[in-house]
C-alpha cells in the first residue's frame, strides 16, 4: 500500500531510492520540492527523470491536507481547521509579528489532560497524529502564511507533545534539516504539561530545540486544581526534573504562567514562583493573559494585577516576559475552533 512520503525521513527515502535502483541523492530533490517549494505532485519535481516520478507515485502519495474553517484575525493571527483522512480535524494556527510568523501545531487529536484552562481537553483524547500529518500542518501553514516566510515553529497547539515522541521528534529533524523546513533549531519549541519521563528523554538527544513548560501555578494545590497532571507529576518533582534538564543541556527552559483573576495572580503566588524557580540557573517566565473560555468561567487577571505580578518576578531577578495577547477576536485559545465545529 503506498504510504505518505513526509512520513520517510530522508535517509529511509535515500535508502529507499537505492532499493528501487536509482540514484539517492534524489531523495535531496524530492524533500526540498515538497517542504522548500510546498508542491504536492510527483509529476511536478522536474528535475527527477520521467521513471523515478512514476515510480513514486506508485510507492509513495503526498498527503494535502483540506481546510474545514479558517478565522482570520485583525491581528492577522490566523487559524486553521484541517481535516485529517480519518474524518478528524486538528488545529493549526499562523502568528505574524513584525520580524517573524510563527506556527503553532498540534501533536495529538484531542488531549486527555484535561486542564480547567484549556479548550483542547474538553472532549478527551482521540490518537496521536503520525509524524506526516504534524508535517502536513506545518506545509499547510507555511503555504498559507501571509506576510513572511513560517520562520518559527511551537508545539502549542492540541495535545502533549512528549505523549507523541518518536513522531515529534521525527518532526523535529526535518523542521530543523536543511533539506527539509531548514528552521532553526532555536525557533523550535517544544511544550509540555510536565511529562518527567519525556523531559528526561529529551536529554539525551542530539537535536536542538527549545523546552518551554506549561506551569500556571507554584503550588500544588492550586496546579493540581488547573492541571490534574500535578498530582502524577507533582512540582517538586516536576523542578527536580528542570535542574536535571538545564544541568545537562545547558539550556533555558521557559515557564508558561497563565495569569487567571483570583487563583494564581497575587504577590502570594508571585512570591511562590521566584522560590520555585530560585535554584534554577537557566529559566525564564513568560506571563499570559488568560484567554476567556465559556465553558470554564476563568476571568483574565486585570492589567494591573498583571503588571504588579511582572513587577514582583522582575525586581525579584527573574527574567520574565509578558505574552502578547494574539488572535482575540477569533477565539484562538488551544481548541477553541474544534470545539465550535462539535469536534472535541
Ligand atoms: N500539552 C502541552 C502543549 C499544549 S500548549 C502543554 O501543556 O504545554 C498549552 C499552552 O496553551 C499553555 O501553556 C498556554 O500557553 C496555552 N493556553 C491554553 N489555554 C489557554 C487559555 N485559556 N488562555 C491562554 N492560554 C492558553
Amino acid at each position: 500500500m503506498a504510504q505518505d512520503i513526509k512520513e520517510v525521513s530522508l535517509e529511509q527515502l535515500e535508502g529507499k531510492l537505492l532499493g528501487l535502483g536509482t540514484q539517492k541523492y534524489y531523495a535531496r530533490q524530492i524533500f526540498d520540492w515538497i517542504y522548500q517549494k510546498g508542491i504536492f505532485d510527483f509529476n511536478a519535481m522536474s528535475n527527477l527523470p520521467a521513471g523515478l516520478r512514476k515510480q513514486l507515485a506508485q510507492e509513495f502519495y503526498i498527503l494535502n491536507l483540506g481546510v474545514v474553517d479558517l478565522q482570520i484575525s485583525r491581528d492577522k493571527t490566523a487559524k486553521f481547521l484541517l481535516q485529517l483522512p480519518d474524518g478528524n480535524s486538528i488545529e493549526a494556527v499562523n502568528i505574524p509579528t513584525a520580524k517573524r510568523v510563527t506556527g503553532c501545531i498540534s501533536s495529538q487529536v484531542g488531549c486527555k489532560y484535561a486542564c480547567k484552562f484549556c479548550a483542547s481537553g474538553l472532549g478527551g483524547f482521540k490518537r496521536n497524529l503520525t509524524s506526516g500529518e504534524m508535517l502536513d500542518e506545518v506545509l499547510y501553514l507555511k503555504n498559507n502564511s501571509a506576510v513572511i516566510p513560517l520562520t518559527h515553529i511551537v508545539f502549542m497547539g492540541t495535545g502533549e507533545p512528549l505523549d507523541n515522541y518518536d513522531a515529534v521528534l521525527k518532526v523535529i529533524r526535518v523542521l530543523n534539516s536543511p533539506q527539509g523546513f531548514n528552521i532553526g533549531a532555536r525557533r523550535i519549541t517544544i511544550s509540555t504539561c510536565g511529562i518527567i519521563p519525556g523531559m528526561k528523554k529529551l536529554q539525551g538527544e542530539d537535536l536542538q530545540f527549545e523546552l518551554s513548560i506549561s506551569l500556571h501555578a507554584a503550588d500544588d494545590k492550586i496546579r493540581t486544581q488547573l492541571m490534574p497532571v500535578n498530582k502524577q507529576y507533582p512540582l517538586r518533582e516536576l523542578v527536580f526534573a528542570c535542574a536535571e534538564y538545564i544541568a545537562k543541556t545547558n539550556r533555558q527552559i521557559t515557564f508558561e504562567y497563565i495569569l487567571i483573576k483570583n487563583l494564581n495572580s497575587d504577590l502570594v503566588a508571585a512570591k511562590k514562583l521566584v522560590e520555585l524557580l530560585r535554584n534554577l540557573r537557566l529559566a525564564k517566565v513568560n506571563l499570559i493573559p488568560a484567554n476567556f473560555i465559556p465553558e470554564f468561567k476563568l476571568a483574565a487577571a486585570s492589567p494591573e494585577e498583571i503588571s504588579r505580578f511582572q513587577k514582583y518576578l522582575f525586581e525579584s531577578g527573574v527574567n520574565v516576559t509578558l505574552r502578547q495577547e494574539r488572535g482575540q477576536d477569533i477565539a484562538a485559545a488551544c481548541g477553541q475552533l474544534r470545539l465550535k465545529h462539535g469536534k472535541a
